[in-house]
């Protein structure tokens, strides 16, 4: 009926008091997005609001007409798109055109045009202060059932005027768009443009010559020239990664084109990022002199000699020219990070050095560890650049933090609310997940007190964030706000944000744990090493004193963390690797350098699998199929799997579906912008994950590879694009391997392929999968594993078809389930799941792990 409290909180909630406090800061922000005319209409129409809240605080919204209770509506309205336009770069609507016909009324179908004609990018930043917004929208135009019109009432009985006050005018154009007449204003225009880009270059070759590392550049070129190999530490951000192979290819070691320095990176960002940086700095195109290689994506080409590469893909580069020839450096950057693609690398290369002695190692570190990578290469010399680091007073919490992602969260505001400005905030979090779960819920806290605050800037980085995304964390923060980062691992070395003066460490990190004796990787979050949070804390002292607060107790920091992170090799399935390294011919794994052994069990262990997979012969030979899985960019259970649905007498026919399911599991993680259940209702009933993965892939294929038809259904646009691109790579090597010709006879002589289809692809999946396998008991699924007798209870993932499979139909659950992977969270999961319903399917399939149960 109209009563004060619901009239005068609509829209902006704001006294005029605050107004006033707030009002420069938020006019700053506001000038990011909105043109100087629609600030002024804004401030209009706003203010012509206020005063119209106050005539009804006055006399009551009954003394009102309705013409004028209907104005008050729509011009609440108006503020409140403009604010959200404000709020979002995306968001890009004219207001009359779009939303307000003739007569002044909503034209809702226009406006809910208008609302999608944003690419998912708008999606995905939606706050829920924008969700409700729109959901309100919706149910407005609902409740006008079979009409597109917003109904105004009694509309037929007046005519909508705008308030001439407010001497608002909404189609006109923003000023700086149109542009200048004159070809001399034009080229003028250009000049200027030129002038700015040249300040650019210069001032990054400025900022090139500030960096530690360039007071050392003459000695580091001297070291390099006189040893082979160099280990090379220093603090992080001193420009080990940017700067060095600069120095390189300016002290001539590429050729003038001939050859090429690689620098490896534990991480796909790290090497997309670093690359586009120095590209920048050097002022070439990415792609051409300065690029990437990472799997699934090359950005080089004829003219590349600087190449940014993950280590996995220089090792794989290692099984195509084994000396590396086409390189006259290699850097093995964030060594101390021990990925298992690096450790082995390092072993690879020792031998390769013998052979050449024209090429030249740096091995870069943080300064952890630095001693045991000179001892590896012979007592080599450490070069020691030294860093600038300011003090960061360390604060811990005085019991331990119960949830720590709600500290976490409790900390920013707190620093956000009491210390000053400027200083942003770098917060390690474990994963894409509880990124995505702190930054909503930052949001919805930030939303409420907006107008108390200084505006808050946030920023995401973790491996799949799409890459124009990512250099969100690089852009300067504006002087009147705060840019929070919340990162994965990813910023303890390999990436330097600038202006970090506060972190904020849980002390967590999420790894691949490998337990030989089940044979079973998972995926862990584990309390970071000593080494790891004291990286951590230095971030917060690079450009003054800082202040890092650790969320657990200093007990714990004294007691509890280990002192070094436990490298990769001895917390992994290692049985990719040990076939890479028996494809090069290496057979004496026990005798292979390396910087930390492999337990005996684990190599055994994965020999065993590779066996199973058929691999390897009985003898520890590798076979022709063991060959054509090392050509798979993928892990040879992958490999096995495609190959057996083109191969194999029970699966063949199959190869395209099986191709598209994989690729779709590389991305399985990133692919739902909500929850995966809303966009499984779509495509209606499906006996899997894997069936679900591959369902949506076709349907997005069918539909053209349309970015509508992700939006529709709450998929991720760019992870699909991501998948396509994996996709094609293993069907052109499926290709190269004649497998998709095989299929193709299979194809034609097999008769309703598609009935099969779900059985096909369950029995590939078992070939490659052999020991993903859980078995229904009395206390639920229980692991099969390989040989083990007692197996882990696991549990089917929340987010997993099957759960709802079982929620809705009255089906029982199957008695086995092959999962993908393994992940331990409150408890232990299994992720992607296929029921299987018949064990014969295992006993043919896999024999040589079943026939004993049968
Ligand atoms: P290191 O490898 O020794 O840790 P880097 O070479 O990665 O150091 O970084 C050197 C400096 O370059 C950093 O301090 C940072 O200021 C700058 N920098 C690096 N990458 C970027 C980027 N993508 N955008 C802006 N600045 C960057
Ligand atoms: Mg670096």
């Amino acid at each position: 009926d109209g009563s004060l409290e619901e009239t005068v909180d609509l829209g902006d909630d704001r006294t005029s008091k605050e107004e006033q406090d707030t009002g420069d800061l938020r006019l700053l922000a506001r000038q990011n997005y909105l043109s100087r005319r629609e600030i002024q209409k804004i401030e209009a129409l706003r203010k012509d609001l206020l005063l119209l809240e106050e005539d009804v605080k006055k006399y009551g919204w009954e003394a009102l007409t309705q013409r004028e209770r209907d104005d008050i509506a729509l011009k609440r309205e108006l503020v409140e798109l403009f604010e959200k336009k404000e709020s979002d770069p995306e968001v890009g609507f004219k207001l009359q055109d779009d939303y307000i016909d003739g007569k002044g009324k909503i034209d809702v179908g226009r406006k809910r045009q208008a609302l999608s004609n944003r690419d998912d990018y708008f999606q995905k930043r939606k706050t829920p202060k924008q969700q409700v917004w729109e959901e309100r929208q919706l149910q407005k135009a609902i409740r006008e059932e079979g009409t597109d019109e917003i109904a105004v009432p009694d509309s037929d009985k007046y005519e909508f005027v705008f308030d001439n006050d407010a001497a608002v005018e909404f189609t006109q154009e923003e000023e700086d768009d149109i542009l200048p007449e004159k070809d001399a204003e034009y080229e003028n225009l250009l000049a200027e443009k030129l002038e700015i880009e040249e300040n650019r270059v210069r001032s990054l070759q400025e900022t090139r010559k500030l960096l530690p590392v360039y007071q050392y550049r003459d000695d580091l070129l001297r070291a390099i020239r006189e040893n082979q190999i160099l280990i090379i530490v220093g603090e992080t951000g001193s420009g080990k990664t940017t700067q060095l192979p600069q120095y390189l290819v300016e002290d001539g070691y590429t050729e003038a084109g001939k050859l090429q320095i690689a620098v490896t990176q534990p991480r796909r960002v790290a090497a997309t990022s670093v690359a586009s940086r120095v590209a920048d700095e050097m002022n070439v195109v990415l792609g051409n002199e300065v690029g990437y290689s990472i799997r699934f994506e090359d950005k080089t080409n004829g003219k590349t000699i600087l190449k940014y590469m993950t280590d996995g893909m220089l090792l794989r580069e290692v099984l195509v020219d084994p000396e590396l020839k086409k390189y006259s450096c290699v850097m093995i950057d964030e060594a101390h990070e021990r990925t298992l693609a690096t450790d082995i690398l390092l072993g690879l290369l020792k031998d390769i050095l013998l052979h050449r002695k024209d090429l030249k190692l740096l091995v870069s570190s943080a300064t952890m560890n630095a001693a045991k990578f000179s001892h590896f290469f012979n007592g080599c010399p450490i070069f020691n650049v030294p860093g600038r680091r300011y003090p960061v007073d360390i604060h811990y919490t005085l019991q331990p933090e119960a949830n720590y992602l709600q500290a976490a969260i409790s900390t920013i505001f707190q620093i956000h609310t009491s210390q000053p400005l400027p200083g942003d905030i770098l917060v390690f979090l474990t994963g894409q997940e509880e990124i995505e779960s702190a930054r909503q819920k930052i949001e919805e806290i930030a939303g409420k007190v907006s107008s108390s605050i200084a505006p808050m800037i946030l920023a995401p980085i973790y491996a799949n964030l799409p890459q124009e995304q990512q250099e969100l964390i690089f852009l300067k923060t504006p002087s009147n706000s705060r840019k929070i980062v919340l990162a994965t691992n990813i910023a303890e070395t390999s990436l330097t944000i600038d202006g970090i003066k506060f972190v904020i460490d849980p002390g967590y990190v999420k790894e691949n744990s490998f337990v030989p004796s089940t044979g079973m990787t998972q995926l862990v979050t584990v309390p970071c090493s000593r080494a790891s949070v004291d990286q951590r804390a230095g971030r917060a002292g690079r450009v003054g004193p800082g202040k890092c607060y650790r969320l657990f107790t200093k007990w714990s920091y004294y007691n509890e963390l280990e002192l070094m992170p436990k490298p990769e090799i001895l917390r992994t399935n290692l049985s990719s690797v040990v076939l890479l390294l028996l494809s090069l011919g290496i057979s004496d794994l026990i005798n292979f350098p390396m910087l930390d052994k492999p337990s005996i069990s684990s190599l055994t262990s994965s020999l065993e699998d590779l066996y199973l997979l058929g691999a390897l012969n009985s003898k520890g030979k590798i076979t022709r199929l063991g060959r054509i899985m090392c050509e798979f960019p993928c892990e040879p259970q992958f490999a096995k799997v495609i190959h057996t649905s083109a191969t194999h007498d029970q699966c063949k026919g199959v190869l395209e579906e099986c191709v598209d399911t994989v690729a779709m599991l590389h991305e399985a993680m990133s692919l739902f912008a909500g929850q995966k259940e809303q966009s499984s209702e779509f495509l209606g009933e499906v006996s899997s994950d894997h069936m679900l993965y591959l369902q949506i892939y076709q349907e997005w294929r069918d539909y053209n590879y349309s970015r509508a038809w992700c939006r529709d259904h709450k998929l991720q646009y760019k992870t699909l694009c991501r998948v396509r691109n994996i996709r094609n790579q293993l069907w052109n090597c499926a290709e190269k391997l004649g497998l998709v010709a095989m299929n193709e006879i299979a194809k034609r002589q097999e008769v309703d392929v598609a009935e099969k289809l779900p059985i096909k692809l369950t029995k590939c999946f078992i070939a490659g999968f052999p020991t993903n396998i859980a078995q229904l008991g009395t206390t639920g699924y229980r692991t099969v594993g390989k040989k083990s007798t007692s197996g882990l209870n696991v549990y089917v993932h929340p987010s997993s078809i099957l759960n709802k499979q079982l929620r809705d139909s009255a089906r029982k659950p199957s008695k086995y389930v092959l999962y993908q992977t393994l992940m331990l969270t409150s408890r232990e999961f299994m992720r992607d799941c296929i029921p299987i319903y018949d064990d014969a399917w295992l006993l043919e399939m896999i024999p040589q792990v079943f026939k004993r149960k049968a």
